[in-house]
Parts: C-alpha cells; sequence; structure tokens
C-alpha cells in the first residue's frame, strides 16, 4: 500500500515536472515569436550615439536599449531596477568601459548567462591600431629608409623627434614631453600629448565614438557581431554596414580638410573627451578637468596661464557638466564658452557641427 502510494506520489510529481518544464517550453517559444516579430536580436548599448550606430547596422532587425539616456552623465550613472531587468532579456551587450558596466555587468550575466559582452573601446582601438601598423608596413615597402631619418614614421623606422620632416608627432616621446600614460591617444604606445589629462587615469580612454575613425571600426564590429547572432540578417547587416561606412570616409575626409589649415592645432575643453578626435585631425586637447575632477586652484591659474599664452578664443564644454570653473577662466582670459555634445544622437551631423566649431574656434587663434 505504502510502496503504491510513493510510486503514484512520484508518479505525479514526475508528470508535474514535465509539464513544468513543457510550459517552460512554450513560454521560451512564444517570448521568441513575439520578439522576431519585429526585432529579431535584442541590443543593449551603453551611450546614445552607439543606439545610433546598431540602428544603422541593423534597421528593424534590433531592438536597442541605451542605458544612459540623454542628460545623464555615462561617468557617474547607476542603472536603474528596470533597466536592469530589461538587461536580463538582452542577447548582446556592447560596453565602452564605464566603471557602472565593470561593477554591473558580470552580476548581470551571471542571471543572464546567454548575454555576449563586447568590449567596444578595447576592441575598436586595437583594431585601429592594427590597421595603422598594416598601412605603416606596407608604405615602408615602397620609401626607402635613410641613414640620419627624420621621424616621418611612414618608413616604419623609430622617429628620432628632430619634427624637421613637418608631420605631426608620431609619440615616440623623443621631443622630450613627458607621456601622460593615460593611452587616451588611442595608441598603445601611449603618445605624449602635450598636458592631456585623462579622465580615466591609469585606465582606457573610453571616448572612442567622437572618432570617425574608431566609428567606422565599432560599425564593423557591430555587423560582425549582428550576423553570428542572426546569420539570417547577415546580408542586411553586410549592406547597411558598408554605405555606413563610405559616409563615415566621406565624414573623415571633409573634417580632415576643414581642420587642415588653422592658425593654432591646440583647443580647451572642460571635460576630455575629445582626444581621439584629435589625435585623428593633428589637434592637441588641453583638458580643464585633472583626472576626471575638478581642478584646484593651482591647476585653473596654470590653465588660465596657458590658455592666455595660446590665444584661446573658445572652451569648448559640455551639457552633461556643470562648467562653471570654463565659464571663469573664459571670462578671466576674454574668451566664451561653447557647448559641445559629444553624446548627440544625430552622430554624423554632430561631427560636422563640432568639425565647423573648432574650425571657427582655432582659425585666427594664433599662438604665441
Ligand atoms: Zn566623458
Amino acid at each position: 500500500m505504502l510502496d503504491i502510494s510513493l510510486r503514484t506520489g512520484g508518479l505525479v510529481a514526475a508528470l508535474a515536472l514535465l509539464s513544468v518544464s513543457l510550459l517552460a517550453c512554450s513560454d521560451a517559444r512564444s517570448a521568441a515569436e513575439e520578439r522576431s516579430a519585429e526585432a529579431v536580436v535584442n541590443v543593449a548599448v551603453t551611450i546614445v550615439p552607439q543606439k545610433t550606430f546598431v540602428e544603422r547596422i541593423a534597421g528593424e532587425r534590433a531592438h536597442v536599449q541605451v542605458l544612459v539616456e540623454p542628460g545623464a552623465d555615462p561617468h557617474t550613472f547607476d542603472p536603474t531596477p528596470r533597466q536592469v531587468a530589461e538587461l536580463n532579456e538582452a542577447d548582446v551587450y556592447f560596453m565602452v568601459g564605464e566603471p557602472f558596466e565593470q561593477a554591473r555587468l558580470p552580476r548581470i550575466r551571471a542571471v543572464n548567462d546567454r548575454m555576449r559582452i563586447v568590449d567596444v573601446t578595447e576592441q575598436t582601438v586595437e583594431a585601429a591600431q592594427q590597421r595603422k601598423e598594416r598601412e605603416q608596413a606596407s608604405l615602408a615597402k615602397h620609401e626607402t629608409p635613410v641613414g640620419d631619418h627624420d621621424g616621418c614614421g611612414s618608413c616604419g623606422e623609430e622617429c628620432k623627434g628632430c619634427g624637421s620632416c613637418g608631420e605631426e608627432c608620431k609619440g615616440c616621446g623623443s621631443c622630450g614631453e613627458e607621456c601622460k600614460g593615460c593611452g587616451s591617444c588611442g595608441s598603445a604606445a601611449r603618445q605624449p600629448v602635450v598636458l592631456h589629462h585623462c579622465p580615466h587615469c591609469g585606465d582606457q580612454d573610453t571616448h572612442t565614438w567622437v572618432s570617425p575613425r574608431l566609428v567606422a571600426e565599432q560599425a564593423k564590429l557591430i555587423a560582425a557581431t549582428l550576423s553570428d547572432l542572426d546569420p539570417d540578417g547577415a546580408e542586411v547587416y553586410e549592406a547597411n554596414l558598408a554605405e555606413f561606412l563610405a559616409e563615415i570616409e566621406e565624414l573623415d575626409r571633409e573634417i580632415q580638410s576643414k581642420l587642415a589649415d588653422l592658425e593654432s592645432r591646440t583647443f580647451f575643453v572642460y571635460h576630455a573627451a575629445w582626444a581621439y578626435f584629435a589625435a585623428d585631425y593633428g589637434l592637441t586637447q588641453v583638458a580643464i578637468e585633472v583626472g576626471g575632477q575638478e581642478p584646484n586652484m593651482g591647476d585653473l591659474a596654470r590653465i588660465t596661464d596657458l590658455a592666455k599664452e595660446a590665444n584661446v578664443r573658445t572652451i569648448f564644454i559640455q551639457p552633461q557638466h556643470d562648467a562653471r570653473q570654463a565659464k571663469t577662466i573664459a571670462d578671466e582670459i576674454g574668451a566664451t564658452v561653447h557647448t559641445i555634445d559629444p553624446l548627440d544622437p544625430d552622430w554624423t551631423a554632430n561631427m560636422r557641427r563640432v568639425a565647423d566649431a573648432l574650425s571657427e574656434s582655432l582659425d585666427g587663434q594664433a599662438a604665441q
């Protein structure tokens, strides 16, 4: 009797288990069907411009969750519980390396173990570096290195840093400038950037999306990742990628010619978001923030002197930060403050606006 009831109990339990797993199966299936009606891939990104990039590549095939909404500062952001819940549905997260990502993503992945995490900053900077090395190697094959080489770098020889070739600094350090080691110039070689203050000192500069050349690498990374997750969409992703890359190339050429011939090549910003842009176009960024923090009185005095020396006419601020100190310096040296936004959703038009603003400010800002 006891034996039978136990067996019956076991059978009931087995049936209950079976029906639970059948239910779970149909739940998963209906969730997948629901997603595929509109979007095939659930993508999560950190900042608004990344949403623009993913949508350029994926069109309707991706649902994009952006964590840092307009107006918020990515460096001090923390996601809401609702955002964390939505992240549990993500197929892929394109991270940029902000502190909240470092803190949150491992825990989110513990819940959502099928979510892929792609480190955009690390991978795009590396891809750009490899591309540069390949280009230099192929140039070296066509140019004969001379004994007393002057350092244009194109032959692959180490730059001697005398500057007499008229080429922009390749970062060998031999010019005597102290390298700040922040890596924010985009080079693994840690190029010296005059008075550059990295907001994430000792860490990688995360603002790669302000460089059209690095955005080209990011676009390739997005297309490859989406094609891998959704092979049926690969053709769409490839076609959209090709179109976007052509647009970026045109933008890059346009900005290059806009910024080619300026009286001064040094610009002052409150927050050091533009180092990759500066590196692409041979400009130097000087930031008022020191190590991502408000400067002290000594820093302020030093930066004010520098700005006077460089005859700075504009100090660039961004809408996410309190820029009272930028205004104080501007007032003292008779300059104006101008807002440029690294997080604008209309990325292409915004890059043009930024180039125009820099060109207007630096042309006529004769360095003394
Ligand atoms: Zn920033």
